[in-house]
């Protein structure tokens, strides 16, 4: 990979370069409301577009408090609501508010490539411990042998982007236990919380430890818009505070025009978000059905738009590096290394692949990935 770029850039950009179907980067092509894009266009034209106030619209904020009453059933107050630009600098000024120099931030491996790279810009130092395949869990003891005098936080994500998995109730209790026996916060990143795919629902850990949880969602993935980059902070109103304290200098605020149209987004019925979930999962199981018939084992997925494909159970000895790199040139079709999720980088046997596409793009990522393992096999 070249130095400098995350694996998304780096696997769009072959993608790109090869004529591959692109399985690889999560950005959905289908999906994203036309109401909203036009709130979008007439704030952009006939709205305020100077400085908004540093915590965000006071509409988007009652907005964002609105919509976790309807669908989470949570007890907001918009005060305790700080827009950011995107759950990225959700996630900084967050890891910044609670960590200084020398403190430690534990971390579950795989977990998203952000992370890593934030704490260690904050001075801080990751503390690994591992969430294990096939269903990625951690257990409490897991948990609480990397807790140190140094440990000021626990930042997890569910559902889980890579694995598609989502924290269970046991995993989400021993979290909340051990934070509060050792006075720590939770960051927990729920971005996907809204592409629930089977029965399991998502559970906030901001419902169940509010006074130590920093929730963090985004508006990319709840209307399919990811360039939008409109995200946010929630948690009581001191450590809402401390968070908002990092946001002034980091960005200060977020484009008005857009979060105008994301309040307008957030105010869609429950009938809107209920039929984009239920299409996320028409594409999920389009796409595992073509790859289960071509001899892929996949992993269940309960949450976000990707699953994962064993190579070593579907009879491919490439490493999960080597065969996207093969893959995305001959047949064409890109997917994501598990292996860049990881700390220490060894390749490993998964790939992960985005479903969130048309039909005609899953097809034909199907066929070739298809194709790629026949290719892989009869090789070995
Ligand atoms: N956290 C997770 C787990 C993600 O998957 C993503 C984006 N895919 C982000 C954070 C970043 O979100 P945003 O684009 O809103 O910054
Ligand atoms: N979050 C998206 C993914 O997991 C990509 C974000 C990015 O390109 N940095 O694929």
């Amino acid at each position: 990979m070249q130095a400098g770029t995350t694996i998304f850039e780096h696997m769009s950009g072959l993608a790109r370069q090869h004529g591959a179907i692109n399985l690889g980067q999560g950005f959905p092509d289908f999906g994203w409301p036309d109401d909203v894009l036009a709130a979008g266009a007439k704030a952009i034209t006939t709205g305020y577009n100077q400085y908004p106030p540093m915590r965000g619209l006071p509409e988007l904020r009652a907005a964002v408090a609105a919509f976790y009453a309807r669908r989470q059933g949570l007890a907001l107050d918009p005060a305790q609501v700080i827009v950011t630009s995107g759950a990225t600098e959700a996630l900084a000024a967050s890891i910044m508010a609670v960590a200084a120099p020398w403190d430690e931030i534990i971390l579950f491996a795989p977990a998203y490539d952000a992370y890593a790279p934030l704490v260690h810009r904050a001075g801080a130092t990751p503390v690994w411990v591992a969430l294990q395949p096939p269903d990625w869990q951690a257990s409490r003891d897991a948990i609480a042998a990397s807790i140190t005098s140094k440990t000021r936080a626990i930042l997890f994500n569910t559902p889980h982007n890579p694995t598609g998995a989502m924290a269970g109730p046991e995993m989400l209790a021993a979290i909340i236990g051990l934070a509060r026996a050792h006075d720590l916060i939770i960051i927990s990143d729920e971005v996907w919380e809204e592409v629930v795919i089977g029965a399991a629902p998502h559970v906030s850990p901001l419902a169940l430890a509010p006074e130590r949880t920093i929730k963090i969602g985004s508006a990319g993935k709840l209307l399919a818009l990811t360039g939008w980059k409109v995200g946010w902070v929630i948690a009581e109103a001191g450590l809402a505070e401390r968070v908002a304290q990092v946001h002034q200098f980091l960005t200060f605020t977020t484009p008005p025009p857009l979060q105008t149209a994301v309040a307008a987004g957030l105010a869609l019925p429950d009938a809107w978000y209920d039929a984009a979930r239920a299409r996320y999962a028409v594409a999920h199981d389009r796409l595992a059905a073509a790859l289960t018939a071509g001899g892929w084992v996949l992993l269940p997925t309960h949450g976000s738009y990707f699953v994962m494909a064993d190579l070593a159970a579907s009879g491919v000895d490439l490493g999960d590096r080597d065969f996207c790199e093969a893959a995305v040139v001959d047949p064409g079709v890109a997917a994501i290394p598990l292996s860049a999720f990881n700390p220490d980088g060894a390749q490993t046997a998964y790939v992960r692949l985005c479903f969130a596409k048309s039909d005609a793009v899953l097809d034909e990522g199907a066929v070739r990935l298809n194709q790629a393992r026949q290719l892989t096999v009869l090789r070995g």
